[in-house]
């Protein structure tokens, strides 16, 4: 097979998009928010446990702390209970306290809009700045989770694992402007048709514009 050319691939990559957003222009974030402390709250806390689980948790947990200066007085002892049904909610618990600890100490208790800034917080690694970032109007980005990452690389977008270098791969092939719809149509699209198990090759609408790099390809079922 020809190699791909970068502009090729480029052009396919747009395409794979549009079909998405034609087929799920519904497509957003799946964490309810309604501030930007929350949606800090809500992407730290979605780290291995699904959108669903940490939805039931965070009408309390936003009630009891609904800014960073109560963050900052509760202990992780305190936090727990409202957490406990997430997954490392330990872990989470200290973050969050410190998290509010330092939204106080360096940013007047507010949350910082800048990537590069929200990195520095407490629990806050690169794809949870890039989530929280775009969606607040910060920077632009392209931000890589587990389904970003897979889907890149079975439509042969990238070949690369580590989600920084799978998002500069990405943001190589999109204009900016189409980063954010990007980022939440590859995640949609990987919940409901795409599965890191048997992904559904056969009702995909990006189907003809991907070559299913690394995917076993099963037999569509029987009607
Ligand atoms: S064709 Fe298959 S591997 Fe490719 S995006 Fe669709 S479901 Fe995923």
């Amino acid at each position: 097979m020809p190699k791909e050319s970068h502009a090729a691939r480029a052009e396919r990559a747009q395409r794979i998009v549009a079909s998405l957003n034609q087929a799920m222009p519904e497509a957003r974030i799946e964490l309810d928010w309604t501030t930007p402390l929350e949606l800090l709250m809500a992407v730290l806390l979605s780290a291995q446990t699904t959108d669903r689980r940490v939805n039931m948790v965070t009408p309390a947990l936003f009630a009891a702390f609904p800014t960073a200066y109560a963050l900052a007085q509760a202990t992780p002892a305190q936090l727990e209970p409202y957490i406990k049904t997430v997954g490392l909610f330990r872990n989470k618990a200290k973050h969050l306290a410190l998290l509010g600890a330092a939204l106080v100490a360096k940013h007047g208790g507010q949350v910082p809009l800048r990537r590069a800034e929200l990195e520095l917080l407490p629990g806050v690694g690169n794809k949870t700045a890039g989530v929280v970032s775009m969606h607040m109007g910060g920077d632009p980005a392209f931000p890589v989770d587990t389904h970003v990452g897979r889907l890149a690389r079975r439509m042969g977008l990238t070949t690369k694992e580590d989600p920084d270098e799978v998002e500069a791969a990405l943001q190589a092939l999109f204009p900016q402007a189409a980063w954010f719809q990007g980022h939440q149509l590859l995640i949609w699209h990987g919940r409901r048709v795409c599965h890191a198990q048997r992904p559904e090759c056969h009702r995909c609408v990006v189907e003809a514009d991907c070559p299913k790099r690394g995917v076993r390809v099963t037999k569509q079922p029987r009607k």
